[in-house]
Parts: structure tokens; sequence; C-alpha cells
């Protein structure tokens, strides 16, 4: 049986909070009773989530920086550290996408997505590492359908999510010694702000997500809710012997040839 507190006493930090998959997951982590450590670069966004936050009871200290930023991430850990003397999860939901083929990726656009969504997992892993050690801590690292299927037009976004699972995967024997277990979840199409951020109009958008109902076998596109569930579940005593999984939370995506 799910215990709905079962997240009690317990310290969480999550990248992205300030919008999408991240925000839901932190407003999940609070419900089931952790305290969360929130990290993004805008604070209008972190101080609406924080003030959600508090009206639900819980308790949040918003860190506003940038993920790629080695100096942000260890003041942000240790001060997370200090204030509730340790962390037990680590959640790496900060992320971007960009639309181009391997013609049109250019050295900066390739360096900008690895800096972001591969670079700065390994440095919050590190930085994060001697709490999560201590306290038999886990992580869950935000890869995507992408990280284990190809598809045109993303390419470095596709390189980078390949990576995010193959750390996932080596981090999970590596830390598997030391008793902190390291799972990702691999989402299908979530609405967010995610591609709109990538540069995607609101039109060509309403599209993507018309036609992405079709790519999916279950018949729609994913809420932020279902990728949040898979995370607080891949987080929590219930998962205690999985470590290593990369878990499809796609409505079935990833079974399906290209369409
Ligand atoms: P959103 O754009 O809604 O959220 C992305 C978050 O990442 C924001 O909070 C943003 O905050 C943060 N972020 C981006 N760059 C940085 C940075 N340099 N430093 C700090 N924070 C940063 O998208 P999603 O919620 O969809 O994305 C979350 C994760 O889920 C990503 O890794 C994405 O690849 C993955 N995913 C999403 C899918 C989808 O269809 N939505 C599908 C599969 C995977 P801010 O701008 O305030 O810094």
């Amino acid at each position: 049986m799910v215990n709905s507190r079962e997240f009690e006493n317990k310290v969480a930090l999550v990248t992205g909070a300030s919008s999408g998959i991240g925000r839901a997951t932190a407003l999940t982590f609070v419900r089931s009773g952790a305290r969360v450590a929130i990290v993004a670069r805008r604070e209008k966004e972190l101080d609406g989530l924080l003030r959600e936050i508090i009206a639900l009871g819980g308790d949040a200290e918003k860190f506003v920086g940038d993920v790629t930023d080695e100096t942000f991430i260890q003041r942000a850990v240790q001060t997370t550290v200090t204030r509730w003397g340790g962390i037990d999860v680590l959640v790496n939901a900060a992320g971007i996408i960009a639309t181009a083929p391997l013609d049109a990726t250019s050295n900066e656009l390739f360096d900008r997505m690895m800096d972001v969504n591969v670079r700065s997992i390994f440095l919050m892993m590190k930085a994060v590492l001697p709490s999560l050690v201590e306290r038999k801590g886990c992580i869950v690292n935000i890869s995507s359908v992408a990280g284990t299927r190809a598809f045109p037009n993303v390419f470095a976004y596709v390189a980078s999510k390949a990576a995010v699972n193959a750390m996932t995967q080596c981090a999970a024997l590596d830390l598997a010694p030391k008793g902190v277990r390291v799972n990702a979840v691999n989402p299908g199409v979530v609405v967010t702000n995610l591609h709109r951020a990538g540069g995607m109009s609101d039109e060509a958008y309403a599209k993507f997500l018309e036609h992405s109902k079709t790519t999916h076998p279950l018949g729609r596109v994913g809420r932020t809710e279902d990728v949040a569930e898979a995370i607080l579940f891949l987080a929590s005593a219930r998962s205690g012997w999985i470590t290593g999984e990369t878990l499809a939370v796609d409505g079935g995506r990833h079974l399906t040839c290209a369409r």
C-alpha cells in the first residue's frame, strides 16, 4: 500500500522546477511530505511555485541560477545540506530542445545542448553524491524516448538524451556498492514549455500535439503528473530493488516505428 506521506523528513533537490515536469515533480514531492530545493533560472516562476508549496503547507528553498554553472550548483547543494541536514533525492529535470538536423547543427548548438542536458547532470550528481551516500539516497534523471530511439531533425537533442541514459546506467553500477540507486524516466511528448522554449510557434506546437495523439499508442500526449508519479515511484522505497532502469513513460511510443 502507498503511504501518501512516504517522503516525510526527506529532502529532494529538483532542477528545472520553474516549469513543466520539474515543477509538477516538486509539487508531487511536497504532497508526499518532502522538503524541496527548487532550481531554475527564472525567479518569478520559482516564486510562484514557492507560494503554491507554502499554500500546501510545505517547505521549500529556491535557487535561482544556471545548472551549467558549477559554482552555482555547489552553492545550491551546500545551502540545502546546511539547512536541512542532507539530500535524499536528486531529480535532474532541467533540459532544452532544439530542432535541427545534423547539417544545420552548429558547434555552438551542439555544445549548449551537451552543457545543459548532459554536463549539468554530471555536475549535479557529483555535487550531491556525498549526501546521497550518507543517506542511502537516489537519483532520477529525466531522459526521453529520444534517448532510446532515433528521430530525425533533433540531432543534438537525441545525442544528449542517449548520453543521459548511458550516464544513468554507469552511475547505477558505480554507486550500487554505496547503496545509492540511479534511474531515469524516458517520457514521450508531454505538454510543457519545452518545445516553445526551443523555438516552436504556438500554432506549430498545437499541430504537433494533435499529430502526437497518433504517434502515442495510448492515443493521447502526456501530462506532467504522469511523469511526476513515475519519478516519485523511482525515488521511493517501493522501488528499492530497481537501479539503472530507463523507464518509458510515453503511452507506448517507444514500441512504435516512425509514423
Ligand atoms: P520545460 O521547458 O517546461 O522545463 C524545462 C526546465 O528546465 C525549466 O524549469 C527551465 O527553467 C529549466 N532549465 C533549462 N535550461 C536551464 C539552465 N541552463 N539552467 C537551469 N535550468 C534550466 O520542459 P519540460 O518540463 O518538458 O522538460 C523537463 C525535462 O523533460 C527535459 O530534460 C526534457 O528534455 C525532458 N522531456 C520532455 C518531454 C516533453 O515532451 N515535454 C519529452 C521527453 C523528455 P528556466 O528556464 O527557468 O531556467
